[in-house]
Formats: structure tokens, C-alpha cells, sequence
């Protein structure tokens, strides 16, 4: 299929799953944002779908009560959601039937850009992807997007990949990683390729070693049943982490193009060494504090699913051999945070007295809560009494930087966008995901069956992931410090 070049000023966007959670929490306060700031255009419409059937007024009410919701400022904006809503029309289709893609088509503009954005289970993927085409919806100028997870371990990835692709060209499928909106993730890549500071310091002579930590104080409630068959590694690391780890260890891309950027961190992902299992730490939430554990909340009391996992991940090329990148995320630790620190080595020679407890210089890129970045160096202590050293940071909190008034973009509001603009560059490509679970794969089958390690509910984790780093004579950062 040959794309044209076709404005942006006008665009369908059709949200299957439009009644569920995510669209509720995220996508349809993402898209009113998006309208709130005048970065909607007047032609832009969006078609809310679901299986059940129900009126427009009835799917508007939906949208305006979750708007209120999730949207914090939503009050001094009533009119504006009043115009926000008529741009939201309804139709019930059944994704894994024949219902509702004949009104489906009628609601849809030729000579406009679709977006079909499948917020919905990933049993669905293929279905919805089969129907657009079969009802004649998937024109050259259409768009597909699918949330994670994508696929359950590599065969399924490649199935997935080749149902959308059965109906859809590679460079109209968005695979979202909303990781990869946040605006502090995209200013790591701003951070090491605008900058000449960083980039004769980023590689293993100068790195001791990286740590990325996605922790999270929330538990499984809720979801257990689905979580229960994934398990950290798979909800967490082999997307989310990886993605993370890409983007600080790839090569710059000779320009800023969604193959250029995809191709590194492909590369990135295909250098991963397999991790021996005594390289990981896995671990379940305990009951503690009037919480129930995991096991309860996953509704399966023998479950061997880990809630937390640590690993030591080494990245075999010439830029970081002898540097490893510690990873590591869970549920129910003590605070809600996700940061890579990049850790530097020691001055090869210290003249000063007293450098004794100092921790180094490091790079600490967070992305919530709080997003910024920050550089911790080493300066004299202030006052008499000697070259006594300390450590300070270097803060740069883009609330205060950038002043309030600029709001930190949600990842999907940016994500949404790219969509509608055509660009993938913070999407994963097809081979992109299944290189990830080619690594991941023989990793969970090293532990089928073995029992993950219990660890108290707002704690910093099981004790082996802290042996995992006092063995290399490292140590993690505090989570909540
Ligand atoms: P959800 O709350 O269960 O909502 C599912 C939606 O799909 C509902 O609108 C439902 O409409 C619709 N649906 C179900 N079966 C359908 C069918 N046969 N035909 C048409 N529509 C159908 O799910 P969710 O939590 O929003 O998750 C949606 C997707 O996002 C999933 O792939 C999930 O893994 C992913 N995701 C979710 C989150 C999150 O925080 N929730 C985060 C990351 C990724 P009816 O009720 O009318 O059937």
C-alpha cells in the first residue's frame, strides 16, 4: 500500500474499547487535553465504540463523567467540555463478530486520515484488524494502533505480527509503549544527542554500572487474574525496561527517523547476553500493613508468578562491556518510582582526604513522580576545618525549570498525536517486540515453576535482589530516599 501525503487537519480517530478503563482513565481525558490547548483540529472527530449498544448521549455522559474524573482541572474548562463531547459519536461492534461494522463504515469520512486505536484485550487484535479490512475500513491512509501487551512470549508476538500485518503495512501499525512518551524518557535521547557533554562519557570506561527501577507502592488488586499470567518480567521488563534500557545504551542514529532510532534499538536488543538465573532475584508481596498478599489478590494460592524481579543485564558490544545494567520493578514496595541512574566510576586517583562514604558521581533521570533530571557531584563541604568533600545535586526539576505553566504532557496525549501526525519513532517496530521476547523467552523458562521469594509489602524488595548488587560490591539506590 502506498501512502499519500494527506493534512493533518482532519482526522477520524475510531477508540474500540472506548467504555473500558484504560480509555476512561487515560485515552479520553488524553484527547480532551489535547483539545483543552487548541491542538485539535476543528475537523478532528472521534468514534467511541464498544460492544454495548448505547446512544451517543449515553456514550457522551460516559466520557464527561470520566473527564471530571481524571482531569484535574476539568471545572474551569466546563464549556470547553461541552464542545469537547460533540466531537464524540458512538457505534457498538462487536469486535469477534459481524455487528456494527456496516454502521461503522457509515460513520466514517473518505479523504480524512483514520486512526483505529484497539484499547481493548489483545484476543482482539486480530479480530478487529481482520473486520476493518473485511468492511473495507483499512484504506491506505489508516492507521492501527494496539496497546500492550503485545503477545504472551515469542510465538504469540509472531502471530500477533503476522494477523495485523495480514491487514495492515508495517509502517501503519503503532505498537504502544506509553513508557515511551513520557517527556523525560524523550529527553534522555534529547540529554545524549543534543548535547556534547555526555557522549565521550557514555560508555564503560567512564559508566560503572546502570540501574533502572520501576517500582510501584500499588499491588495487583484488581487485575490479579490477568497478572497472575504474565508476572513482572513479562508485564514490565521484557517492554517497559528494555525500553528504557535501549534508549540510554543505543548508538546515535545517524538522523532522527522512526527507522534510524528503531534500527539502534533493535541492535541494542540483539546484543542482550542471555541472564543466568543466578543473575536474578524474584519475589512475591507478603500480606502486611491490612493488605491483603498476592497470592490472595491474584486469587491463586499456590501461584509461583513474581510480583518483583532484579536482574543483571550485560549488553554485549564494544560501548559497554564490563558495564552491567541492573534492572529491576514490583508492586507493593515502599514508594511509587521509576528512575535510571547512570552510575560513574571513581576518579582513577583521589587526592583529597575524606572522600570516604562519598557515592559518586551519577546521572539520575526520573520519570515519575516528579520528572527531572539530576547530577550528583562532589564539592568541598563548605566553611574552615579542612578539605572536608561532600555531595550535591545538580536538580533539574522541569516544574521549576520550565515554570508550572508548562504542564508535563501525559504519554498518551503525545502518543495520540504522533499517531495522527504518522510518526513511529516512539512506537516498537514489529521485530522491535519480537527480538524482545527472543531474549526474554529462554529467561522465564530458566524458572518455570520455581517459587518467587516472599518480601513485606512496602519494603525495597526480596533480599536476594540486595545480594544480587552487594556481590558485585554495589549497592541499589533507595527507593523513597
Ligand atoms: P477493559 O476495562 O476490560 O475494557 C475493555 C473494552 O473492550 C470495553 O470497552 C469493552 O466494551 C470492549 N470489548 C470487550 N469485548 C469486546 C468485543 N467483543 N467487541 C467490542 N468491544 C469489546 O480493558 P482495559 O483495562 O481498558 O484495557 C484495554 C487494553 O489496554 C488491553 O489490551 C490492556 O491490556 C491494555 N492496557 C490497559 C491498561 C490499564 O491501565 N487499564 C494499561 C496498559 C495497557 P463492552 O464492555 O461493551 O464489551
Amino acid at each position: 500500500m502506498v501512502s499519500r501525503v494527506i493534512p493533518v487537519d482532519a482526522f477520524d480517530l475510531v477508540l474500540f474499547g472506548a467504555t473500558g478503563d484504560l480509555a476512561r482513565r487515560k485515552i479520553l481525558p488524553g484527547l480532551f487535553h489535547r483539545f483543552q490547548v487548541g491542538q485539535m483540529p476543528d475537523k478532528a472527530r472521534i468514534i467511541a465504540s464498544a460492544r454495548s449498544p448505547m446512544s451517543g448521549d449515553q456514550f457522551r455522559a460516559i466520557a464527561a463523567e470520566a473527564i471530571r474524573r481524571f482531569v484535574p482541572d476539568v471545572d474551569q474548562a466546563g464549556s470547553r467540555l461541552a464542545q469537547f463531547l460533540e466531537r464524540l459519536d458512538y457505534v457498538a461492534v462487536d469486535a469477534s463478530g459481524a455487528d456494527g461494522w456496516s454502521d461503522l463504515a457509515g460513520k466514517l469520512r473518505p479523504d480524512v486520515i483514520r486512526a483505529f486505536y484497539l484499547s481493548v484485550g489483545p484476543s482482539l487484535f486480530g479480530d478487529i484488524a481482520g473486520g476493518l479490512q473485511k468492511a473495507g475500513l483499512s484504506t491506505p491512509e489508516s492507521r492501527i494502533v494496539v496497546e500492550k501487551p503485545f503477545g504472551h512470549d515469542l510465538a504469540s508476538a509472531q502471530a500477533l505480527n503476522a494477523a495485523l500485518r495480514h491487514c495492515f503495512d508495517e509502517h501503519q501499525i503503532y505498537r504502544i509503549d506509553h513508557y515511551l512518551g513520557k517527556e523525560t524518557v524523550q529527553n534522555l535521547m534529547v540529554l545524549r544527542f543534543a548535547n556534547s557533554l555526555y557522549e565521550p562519557l557514555w560508555n564503560s570506561t567512564h559508566i560503572d554500572h546502570v540501574q533502572i527501577t520501576v517500582a510501584e507502592s500499588v499491588g495487583v488488586e484488581g487485575r490479579g487474574e490477568y497478572y497472575d499470567q504474565f508476572g513482572a518480567n513479562r508485564d514490565m521488563v521484557q517492554n517497559h525496561l528494555i525500553q528504557l534500557l535501549c534508549l540510554t545504551a543505543m548508538e546515535p542514529p545517524s538522523k532522527f527517523t522512526p527507522d534510524a532510532v528503531r534500527d539502534e534499538k533493535v541492535k541494542v536488543i540483539q546484543a542482550l547476553e542471555p541472564v543466568p538465573q543466578q543473575d536474578i532475584a524474584r519475589g512475591q508481596y507478603r500480606a502486611g500493613g491490612g493488605e491483603a498478599g498476592y497470592r490472595d489478590h491474584a486469587g491463586n494460592p499456590g501461584s509461583t508468578t513474581e510480583s518483583y524481579i532484579a536482574m543483571k543485564v550485560r549488553v554485549a558490544n564494544w560501548r559497554w562491556a564490563g558495564t552491567p545494567f541492573y534492572l529491576r520493578t514490583g508492586k507493593r514496595l515502599r514508594e511509587r518510582e521509576s528512575e535510571i541512574a547512570v552510575m560513574f566510576r571513581d576518579p582513577p586517583h583521589m587526592i583529597f582526604d575524606g572522600a570516604q562514604g562519598l557515592r559518586g558521581n551519577a546521572l539520575i533521570i526520573r520519570l515519575q513522580p516528579d520528572e527531572g533530571i539530576t547530577l550528583r557531584t562532589t564539592i568541598k563541604d563548605p566553611g574552615p576545618g579542612g578539605m572536608r568533600l561532600t555531595e550535591v545535586a545538580l536538580d533539574m526539576s522541569f516544574a521549576d525549570a520550565l515554570g508550572p505553566q508548562v504542564r508535563t504532557q501525559d504519554a498518551y496525549e503525545r502518543l495520540i498525536m504522533d499517531v495522527i501526525r504518522g510518526d513511529q519513532t516512539l512506537f516498537m517496530r514489529g521485530d522491535e517486540a519480537e527480538a524482545a521476547w527472543a531474549w526474554a523467552d529462554p529467561i522465564i523458562a530458566g524458572w518455570e515453576g520455581a517459587a518467587p521469594a516472599p518480601y513485606d509489602s512496602g519494603s525495597s524488595g526480596p533480599e536476594d535482589a540486595l545480594m544480587l548488587m552487594h556481590r558485585d560490591g554495589r549497592r541499589w539506590r533507595e527507593i523513597g530516599a
